[in-house]
């Protein structure tokens, strides 16, 4: 048996009155890569976040490599130290550089010796293509180059799991190639667990063990993608299918 990396336990989390997870149940074992697809406000965000603790769910459990996301701090810190982001937007420091971006965290957070953090970055850049814009700021690189950029600060930090949330919606579409290719490459060479929001199809037949489909906060199925995207095993889900073809 695998062991298991992430796991939600029946997860409940309301805004308010608004009942946005139901009765979440998810088991990710160490390097398996998951998809999550659904409808615009079905709470895939919502249940990406709540796995870092950007957002806090209110009733049921949820473990990431074994700690429980609670109130202390000190798990708190330790899923974060596992566990990197990459979002729509590439939330890059607009005022540093690239190479900047990648050595703040490894310098402040994991308290790395300098040349150490930049000899790390530089290997993520070679990994992304993209080494020879170390000394640029993220203003003066395309969309795609910026998402790759934040993939491999993500990366720089080490972490076991990954979560992207739509990670290529935000770019033109000549730019959804390369980032792509790039986190294929990811899933297929490191033993990291991945679990991404996204509605690439091609992406998810390629790398993904399943597909999580979600409807109005809950899963409603976890499909092989092959499966999936034939014959989803739900109504919803065959719905859900045809709008996105
Ligand atoms: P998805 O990523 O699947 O589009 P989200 O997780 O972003 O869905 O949102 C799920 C639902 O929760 C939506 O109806 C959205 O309007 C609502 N929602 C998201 N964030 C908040 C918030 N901070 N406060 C209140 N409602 C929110
Ligand atoms: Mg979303």
């Amino acid at each position: 048996m695998s062991k298991v990396m992430v796991q939600l336990k029946d997860v409940n989390k309301w805004y308010g009155d608004f009942h946005v997870l139901k009765n979440v149940n998810l088991t990710v074992t160490e390097g398996e890569k998951i998809v999550i697809a659904g409808p615009s406000g079905s709470g895939k965000s919502t249940l990406i976040r709540c796995i870092n603790g950007l957002e806090h769910h209110q009733t049921g459990e949820l473990t990431v490599n074994g700690v429980l996301l609670n109130n202390n701090l000190k798990h708190l810190e330790q899923i974060r130290h596992n566990v990197g982001m990459v979002f729509q937007h590439f939330n890059l420091f607009p005022h540093l550089t690239v190479l900047e971006n990648l050595t703040l965290g490894q310098i402040w957070v994991l308290k790395k010796r300098k040349q150490d953090a930049i000899d790390l970055a530089l290997k993520y850049l070679e990994r992304v293509k993209i080494a020879d814009q170390a000394y640029k700021y993220p203003g003066q690189l395309s969309g795609g180059q910026q998402q790759r950029v934040a993939i491999a600060r993500s990366l720089c930090m080490s972490p076991k799991v990954m979560l992207f949330d739509e990670p290529t919606s935000a770019l033109d579409p000549e730019m959804v190639k390369e980032v792509l290719d790039v986190m294929v490459e990811l899933a297929e060479q490191e033993r990291i667990t991945m679990l991404c929001v996204t509605h690439e199809m091609g992406f998810a037949q390629r790398v993904a063990d399943s597909v999580v489909f979600m409807d109005q906060g809950m899963i409603i199925e976890q499909t092989a993608p092959d499966e999936f995207f034939r014959q989803p095993k739900t109504e919803r889900g065959q719905q859900f299918l045809a709008q996105i073809l």
